[in-house]
């Protein structure tokens, strides 16, 4: 596996890359099942597969949520290469943002709600990044988690206005035994808070109101942010103490309970 940590190493090992079809999975580390699944997929589906480890400090609305963020860079470079990935692409901010972030990807619309509401400048730093990975990479397919709904629509959205041609693919989302969404930030859960995340994914699958579903998860202990619906789905984030969780489940099964 090759580990590529400037732009000019990457793009002359791309540049030599003939392979018809290749999959890209951009993360930001610390990396679990969840992640691994999207990389599975890349693989199977492709001839090459990139992974980019890149910690994006535009998206991080809060400084203290950017420095706890987990660093896990040795045992995902093994995870990686055990798993038959063909690229690790480890850029660095100076390359990234050599214009110093005065140039933005912002959307007007989706980006303002859901995660977006409270959350200042978190989607134009999401769009942004993604669309420069996209342009230095230059993938077939890119790969995303169904766990990041609004972030995987958004993107979806940038590709087909931008006339971009990689072929965005949405994966489901992977989750613990007791039904926790798998999430790097699960690792900052205390032991009391680990016990009690399971009861979101719990609670928005009972065919409840939103409204009972936000006063039963705030009677748990939960501070709820948002819960929406969007698409087929219903979208929610919660904090336990300062760790935002999110999840979604398909809305269809609710309609009736909440027309
Ligand atoms: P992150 O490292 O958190 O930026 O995530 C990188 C990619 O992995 C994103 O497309 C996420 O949506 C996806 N992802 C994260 N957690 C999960 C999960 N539990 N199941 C499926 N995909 C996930």
């Amino acid at each position: 596996m090759k580990i590529l940590t400037t732009l000019k190493d990457f793009n002359n090992y791309r540049s030599k890359l003939n392979s018809k079809s290749i999959g890209f999975v951009p993360t930001m580390g610390a990396l679990h099942p969840g992640h691994m699944s999207l990389i599975n997929q890349s693989i199977n589906d492709n001839m090459k597969s990139i992974v980019s480890i890149y910690v994006n400090p535009t998206q991080f609305d809060q400084v203290s949520d950017l420095n706890n963020y987990p660093n896990h860079l040795n045992e995902d470079i093994k995870q990686l290469k055990e798993n038959g990935v063909d690229a690790v692409f480890i850029p660095k901010y100076s390359e990234i943002y050599a214009d110093n972030y005065t140039f933005q990807v912002q959307e007007n619309n989706l980006s303002n709600l859901y995660c977006g509401a409270h959350r200042e400048g978190h989607f134009n730093g999401v769009l942004t990044v993604v669309m420069k990975l996209l342009n230095i990479v230059s993938p077939t397919q890119v790969y995303l988690g169904e766990k990041d709904y609004q972030q995987l629509t958004l993107i979806r959205k940038m590709v087909d206005a931008f006339f971009m041609k990689p072929q965005v693919i949405g994966c489901p989302i992977i989750r613990e035994i007791d039904g926790l969404a798998m999430s790097s930030r699960n690792l900052r859960l205390d032991k009391q808070q680990r016990k009690l995340a399971p009861q979101l994914y719990k609670t928005i699958q009972k065919d409840i109101s939103k409204e009972q579903i936000h006063q039963q998860l705030s009677t748990l202990g939960f501070k709820v942010d948002y819960i929406e619906t969007m698409d087929n789905r219903l979208l929610v984030a919660a904090f336990l103490g300062d760790i935002r969780l999110i999840d979604n489940v398909p809305y269809h099964f609710k309609q009736q309970a909440t027309q």
